[in-house]
């Protein structure tokens, strides 16, 4: 069902979805509209839309296989004790489908390039943020669509297609021999920019957490460690977070998060 409003001399359509959260919204952009370092965080809710299914979500691995199995076989020890069942799973769950990014990616592109997002900080491996044409963006748990070599003098790096046309399970590296390891951060392993990360999330006035339940850690923990500091943290998630007790407004995503974003930056327009 739309709603329809008229504004002066404009006329646009406001779905269901704002005015069900016109309070939240209305709220969220006087916060912003008085921040000079707006910084983003997002998780996978945010590449749902682009048709990345998350973990934690209805259709996520966690709820088809459980997330014990998941976590035995990508983490890292398993990697090294055993590539063949590792890659055999990686290559069946993680390969991720060529998607365009989401309104939403778009939109945070949009929002930075008109000065009102300063940077994204994203637990996502999928690439739609650059992708979407966001410059500033620290990709803490890497990148699924490089892979590098394990050799220890090697270091040498390669695309996907060199790995989906590979004839084994285990790619290998044409130089070296030895395996490769996709560019993303495995459970057991650090995570990638760590300091990059947390500094941008303690500098920023407001933070905007998109799509992420905000339980993987430790990104989880730099997001509340700024909040027992600071007070204007803004959450656009599907469902509860374990944080949503500390934000100064929470929006409840029920059908799209671009929407929301859209919403958001065109009522930011007026504070020009
Ligand atoms: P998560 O902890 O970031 O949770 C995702 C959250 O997004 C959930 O609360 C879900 O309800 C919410 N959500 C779903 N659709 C949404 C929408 N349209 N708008 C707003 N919110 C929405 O992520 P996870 O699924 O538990 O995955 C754990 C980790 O695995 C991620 O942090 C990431 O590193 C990795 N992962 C990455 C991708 C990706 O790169 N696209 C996909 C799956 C998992
Ligand atoms: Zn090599």
């Amino acid at each position: 069902m739309a709603y329809v409003f008229e504004n002066c001399a404009n006329l646009w359509v406001m779905t269901e979805v704002i005015v069900l959260n016109k309070a939240a919204i209305e709220r969220a952009v006087s916060v912003l509209a008085n921040s000079n370092n707006t910084v983003v965080v997002t998780g996978a809710g945010i590449s749902t839309e682009a048709g990345i299914p998350d973990f934690r979500g209805e259709k996520g691995i966690y709820r088809t296989l459980g997330e014990d199995r998941v976590m035995q076989i990508i983490n890292i020890d398993a990697f090294r004790r055993q590539p063949e069942v590792f890659w055999e799973f990686y290559r069946k769950y993680f390969d991720f489908p060529p998607v365009e990014p989401s309104h939403a990616h778009k939109m945070l592109a949009r929002m930075e390039q008109k000065g009102r997002v300063s940077a994204v900080v994203t637990q996502n491996i999928d690439g739609l943020h650059d992708k979407a044409g966001s410059k500033k963006v620290i990709a803490v748990h890497g990148t699924a669509d490089r892979f590098v070599c394990t050799g220890s003098r090697c270091r040498a790096c390669y695309e996907s297609e060199y790995v989906r046309d590979y004839p084994q399970t285990v790619p290998r590296c044409s130089e070296c021999g030895s395996t490769l390891k996709p560019d993303v951060v495995l459970f057991g392993e650090p995570i990638q920019n760590y300091m990059d990360a947390r500094q941008q999330i303690m500098d920023a006035r407001v933070l905007v957490v998109i799509g992420s339940s905000l339980t993987v850690y430790p990104l989880a923990g730099f997001v509340k460690e700024f909040s027992t500091f600071y007070q204007d943290m803004i959450i656009i998630n599907k469902g509860p977070t374990a944080m949503d007790h500390a934000a100064l407004v929470k929006i409840e995503v029920e059908k799209s998060t671009g929407e929301i974003l859209e919403e958001i930056d065109r009522q930011l327009d007026r504070f020009k």
